[in-house]
């Protein structure tokens, strides 16, 4: 059985920031997202050559995109270099090291849309978004995949799962409507399409969407 660990005290911070945010953009967890889909490319794509990889094609390289509407669920996959356990734990258990959020004891709302705003807050944002997140991940030339889940800012857990090649697979459980707030949005494909144009066009992978016949 997964036994839940706590995060970091910083990272539970965040986390219910993110969680609690009334950021008015929260359409920019896509971007972060997909950004972090194209790094993990990137690293792949540079040990490739470092090491001359035959298995790795540039060609193959390509961030999908895939919804569940019955389940309200936003997959986002790439076949980037992927987690291990450990960076499982250690990168998704701990504030994003570039996001420059400056931790005081209080901040106020204005200060949280300014630091969302012109940094990004990386991974943690798609909690603003969702309220259960699902990381699927295999380590390229590692044998075993890892799944890392949370619900919330309480802990996450970590077991050994079952996946099909290397990468990661992000999913976002979509948090219930409200009447400010249109979560489903993010199932639809002119949404998605809309925000990849304004914030991930120049992205260098292929985003391929996923569409499923209802
Ligand atoms: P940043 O991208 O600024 O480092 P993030 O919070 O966005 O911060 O991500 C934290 C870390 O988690 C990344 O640095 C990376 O190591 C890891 N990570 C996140 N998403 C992925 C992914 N799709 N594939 C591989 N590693 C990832
Ligand atoms: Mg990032």
């Amino acid at each position: 059985m997964a036994k839940k660990k706590a995060f970091k005290a910083e990272s539970k911070r965040l986390m219910d920031l993110m969680i609690n945010s009334i950021y008015t953009h929260k359409e920019i967890f896509l971007r972060e997202l997909i950004s972090n889909a194209s790094d993990a490319i990137d690293k792949l794509y540079y040990k490739a050559l470092k090491e001359n990889l035959s298995d790795v094609k540039k060609e193959d390289f390509k961030i999908e995109l895939s919804v569940d509407k019955e389940n309200r669920t936003l997959t986002i996959r790439d076949n980037g270099i992927g987690m291990s356990k450990e960076e499982l734990e250690n990168n998704l258990g701990t504030i994003a090291k570039s996001g420059s959020f400056d931790f005081k004891a209080e901040h106020d709302k204005e200060e949280e849309i300014d630091i969302i705003g012109q940094f990004g807050v990386g991974f943690y944002s798609a909690f603003m978004v969702a309220d259960k997140v699902e990381v699927i991940s295999k380590q390229y030339g590692s044998d075993d995949a890892y799944r890392w889940y949370s619900e919330n800012s309480d802990g996450y857990e970590i077991i050994n799962y079952g996946k099909d090649g290397y990468g990661t697979e992000i999913t976002l459980f979509l948090k219930p409507n409200t009447d400010d707030e249109n979560y489903d949005e993010y199932l639809e494909t002119y949404t998605i399409e809309r925000l990849i144009k304004k914030y991930s066009d120049y992205i260098r992978y292929p985003i391929m969407m996923q569409v499923t016949e209802e």
